[in-house]
């Protein structure tokens, strides 16, 4: 009973994560891989609907919700924000541009989350770090004879 499917690595990603493959699973997590511009669920909504007419919102926040419990794909919440998705599971930070309101992922060196988790007193375990920026990309024009 195998439909056919365009993308058999999404299914199995999928199995592996512990997450039943359905066609609707399936789409919402390649419509979330392969542009990853952290789109929110109405966003996902829209990619979905051009492959998927028939889908509702609510199961796409349904296959999200499983996505995201499975650790397939992670939220980005900013405040004021809807909350977008993620599938770069390497721990990485977030900066929002506030002017265009992109997100971009921003590497981390390898031992910075290590030293963060040493900042907490003894018996604090985090699950998860949440590390973010907010601003502007584009550079500030200099300002000749700013000295006024
Ligand atoms: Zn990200």
């Amino acid at each position: 009973m195998i439909s056919e499917s365009s993308d058999v690595s999404v299914a199995q990603r999928l199995s592996t994560s512990g997450v039943r493959p359905t066609p609707q699973r399936e789409i919402v997590y390649h419509v979330v891989l392969s542009k990853r511009d952290h789109p929110t669920a109405e966003e996902v909504f829209d990619r979905v609907k051009t492959q998927m007419p028939t889908i509702s919102l609510a199961t796409v926040y349904n296959c999200l919700d499983a996505l995201v419990q499975s650790g397939l794909i992670k939220q980005v919440n900013f405040i004021r924000e809807p909350t977008r998705y993620c599938p770069n599971l390497h721990e990485h930070a977030h900066f929002h541009d506030d002017t265009t309101g992109e997100i971009h992922d921003i590497e981390l060196p390898g031992d910075l989350m290590g030293r963060l988790r040493e900042l907490l007193p003894p018996g604090y375990n985090a699950r998860s770090i949440d590390l973010s920026f907010r601003g502007s990309t584009r550079p500030t024009p200099a300002q000749p004879g700013s000295n006024a």
